[in-house]
């Protein structure tokens, strides 16, 4: 596998430099060069298998040689062992559930993976990899699970405070000793501002090896490819044309099933459903992109306003508003109809969405009334586990959540971490600790 950068099409970089390096020299980011399509025998074959068969599949054929076959196999059936479920809420229209994984959110797909790729690259090169990440809530939960126990990896995670949820600390604050998790006095965007500084310090960079957890890392995308073609693979009539609603806020989701599109799955359209933070749909009907300070709203991990994988969905249609807009369209969502979804959801069919799946159930509504496609199946990605948000529901519905068990250990392990202000000579001394 061979990756160039969104700057620089000449650059021909290994998967290996691609997923250490996070972000080429150029500021780019990285892409695959080469988008390999399934072709029609291989697709066939996918129906009705097991996710880490299909992930297995898409995977060697995205990766190729940079992964030998076994290693592949191994790497997924660590990363992916917990169940994607496709739930039909009535005819044709179902919610992928992506949130069965530890930390309870979609991001734990990304997060594995990549940890499991850097695992498989030191073998041959054993140094120390130090990986950053700033997180308003469910990144670092991810990565913090997902990076647990594995030896010569230390992450650091910045998250701001008070703007996590109790429970999404917790599963930062009580993972393994090479986890480390700063509290710090400012915003997500400061987090964010103090992340790029490190990466951005050429002087730091020589003394470690600092690699980053967040969605500029290209190894989160392509695993996120790999529960597209299971929703595909696991329908009843996948012949009807497929409709697919993804809640976005940094936009690597939907680049990640844009890729899977390129690589023969038959999407129709992908919906980019956001809340107020809608700078990707204003985009698409103005034809002019903004960004803007992002605002807080009841879906938080879609708080952004300057979507970082924006030049990655620019970069696979040329930069084209017409074949872009022939395949993505966008709507945005108040607070208020966020609320009034959750409550929907509930009444007509029972089923408790988290606050960014009830915005993708919004947009998938919004493009059947508005085009009324005919013979159609919808899905809407539902990317986190309600439980993680109590402070969104009324009594009646909370009181009908339960939290899965196997976040019982969080609960229960005391916290470790610290808290700075947001102030770079800080963190660039705490990630030089220890380095030798
Ligand atoms: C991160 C996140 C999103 C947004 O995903 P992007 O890839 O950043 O667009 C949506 N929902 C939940 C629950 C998330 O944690």
């Amino acid at each position: 596998m061979k990756l160039y950068s969104t700057r620089n099409q000449d650059l021909d970089a290994g998967l290996h430099e691609a997923l250490l390096g996070s972000m080429p020299p150029d500021g780019g980011l990285y892409m695959p060069s080469a988008i390999p399509s399934l072709g029609k025998e291989k697709m066939e074959w996918m129906r009705g298998k097991s996710f880490p068969e299909n992930a297995s599949t898409v995977l060697g054929a995205l990766l190729g040689d940079a992964v030998d076959p076994g290693s592949l196999k191994t790497m997924v059936a660590e990363a992916f062992d917990f169940p994607v479920s496709l739930v039909e809420l009535e005819a044709h229209q179902h919610v992928l559930e992506l949130f069965h994984g530890p930390s309870l959110a979609f991001k734990d797909f990304g997060a594995r993976f990549m940890s499991r790729l850097m695992q498989n690259y030191r073998r041959d090169d054993p140094g120390e990899i130090r990986d950053l990440v700033a997180t308003s809530g469910d990144t670092g939960g991810a990565v913090a699970q997902g990076f647990s126990d594995l030896p010569g990896i230390q992450v650091t995670i910045l998250f701001p405070s008070g703007k996590v949820s109790p429970l999404q600390r917790r599963q930062m604050t009580t993972a393994s000793a090479n986890i480390r998790v700063l509290e710090v006095d400012g915003n997500f965007d400061d987090c964010q501002l103090l992340a790029r500084q490190a990466f951005g310090d050429q002087l730091l960079n020589r003394r470690i090896r600092l690699c980053s957890a967040n969605s500029i890392n290209i190894a989160r995308l392509i695993a996120q490819t790999c529960y597209y073609f299971q929703a595909w693979a696991s329908m009843e009539d996948p012949s009807r044309e497929l409709y697919i609603s993804v809640p976005s806020g940094n936009f690597g989701n939907l680049t990640a099933g844009l890729i899977a599109r390129r690589m023969g799955l038959p999407v129709r359209r992908f919906i980019a459903s956001t809340n107020i933070n809608d700078v990707v749909p204003a985009y698409l009907s103005s034809g002019h992109y903004e960004t803007r300070e992002s605002l807080q709203t009841i879906s938080s991990a879609m708080d952004v306003g300057a979507p970082s994988n924006f030049e990655r969905m620019m970069d696979l249609f040329r930069g084209d508003l017409k074949q872009i807009r022939e395949v993505v369209e966008g709507y945005r969502f108040t607070d208020d109809q966020t609320r009034g979804a959750i409550r929907d959801l509930y009444t007509r069919y029972g089923y408790i969405a988290c606050p960014h799946t009830a915005v993708a159930w919004l947009g998938l509504r919004q493009y059947i009334s508005g085009y009324r496609p005919g013979n159609f199946n919808g899905i809407f990605l539902g990317t986190a586990h309600p439980a993680k948000f109590p402070e969104v529901y009324d009594n009646d519905i909370r009181d009908r959540i339960t939290l899965p068990s196997r976040v019982n250990g969080t609960l229960e392990k005391p916290e470790k971490f610290h808290r700075i202000a947001a102030d770079y000579a800080r963190l660039r001394h705490i990630l030089m600790e220890h380095s030798s």
